[in-house]
């Protein structure tokens, strides 16, 4: 009989966590041949988030949960989680049923029968999204697998069931700016994709605003490329060339027909081009050099207020 972790990120979703155990239990109910343990992280919440999954862990000793002293964001969470599974498989969750309970009998066979390592699930719709905003997600993931490595699936969801070999592979991995999409992609492994079609939020409303999107997805680019870095140094070398030849042309040209003063607003024009260019590059170097910085620091991604976990007694920061 194997154990299954269903670790669930939660911030502020007092509205969302009943319909969620509810829905969870039945298919639990299901899978009769598996123990479960239902991990909830509470990502800082400002509401009651925290006195529900109390609540919850009263009534049923399946629930643990890991508390955290402030919001560390979802990937701290899933950090948490991981860290803190004791199953054999774990599957992360999110709490507002956009990742439907009901995949995970079929995610199970995956990892069990089919001889995968991980069942990951994508949405095929985006039916409910802001246009603006799946347009912009589209176009992230076409960037992204141009520029970087890792493979990553448009509107692939967080949610997915991992052996423990996936899932010890994925604490091996420490980093402080943890982009989990790309993270998932890196270490490999099998991995069946399941497909789904989007399913709205059961209450509550989403904690991600078109900005902290367009962030996070600067995040995944420096994370997983160093492209930006590339391009930005191909652009100051064609630059130089350019620049070069004008200078050139400029000689023989004052050689030629004698001293010509016209053309100082195309001067001024290239200057500030120039000028445009090299703020961009220190921008971009300025990027990488803040997420190294923040790095070489090795702050704990998360530091915990309390826990009622199998390892809560761990070292200080990882509760
Ligand atoms: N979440 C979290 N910390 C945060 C933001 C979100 O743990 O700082 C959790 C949230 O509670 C939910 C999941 O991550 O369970 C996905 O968040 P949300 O539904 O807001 O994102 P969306 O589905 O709109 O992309
Ligand atoms: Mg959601």
């Amino acid at each position: 009989m194997s154990k299954i972790t269903v670790v669930v990120p939660c911030y502020n979703e007092e509205q969302s966590l009943h319909f969620f155990y509810e829905e969870m239990e039945q298919v639990a109910a299901e899978m009769k041949e598996n123990t479960f343990e239902y991990l909830f992280v509470d990502d800082g919440s400002k509401d009651c988030t925290l006195e529900c999954i109390k609540e919850l862990k009263e009534k049923d000793e399946k629930v643990r949960y890991v508390s955290f002293s402030r919001n560390f964001g979802k990937e701290a969470a899933i950090y948490a989680g991981l860290y803190h599974a004791s199953g054999d498989y774990v599957a992360i969750m999110d709490a507002d049923l956009q990742d439907p309970p009901s995949l995970l009998p079929e995610m199970y066979r995956a990892v069990t029968e089919e001889g995968y390592d991980s069942a990951a699930t994508r949405r095929v719709t985006r039916k409910g999204e802001p246009p603006i905003r799946s347009f912009f997600a589209r176009r992230f993931y076409h960037i992204m697998n141009k520029i970087s490595d890792v493979e990553l699936m448009d509107g692939a969801r967080d949610y997915r069931l991992m052996n423990r070999a996936y899932v010890n592979a994925l604490l091996e991995m420490g980093e402080y700016n943890r982009f989990s999409k790309g993270l998932f992609g890196w270490v490999g492994f099998k991995i069946k994709w399941l497909e789904f079609e989007n399913v709205e939020r059961v209450a509550g409303e989403t904690k991600w605003s078109f900005w902290k999107l367009f962030k996070y997805s600067l995040d995944g680019i420096v994370a997983f490329s160093s492209m930006p870095l590339y391009m930005a140094s191909w652009l100051g070398a064609s630059m130089c060339g350019v620049s070069l030849f004008a200078i050139l042309f400029i000689i023989v040209r004052q050689l030629m027909f004698g001293n010509s003063v016209a053309g100082w607003p195309s001067m001024v024009c290239i200057i500030i081009l120039i000028g445009g260019l090299q703020l961009l590059s220190i921008g971009i170097l300025g990027l990488y050099l803040s997420k190294t910085y923040l790095e070489v620091k090795h702050r704990p991604i998360y530091i915990a207020r309390e826990a009622y976990t199998e390892k809560c007694n761990a070292e200080p920061g990882k509760l």
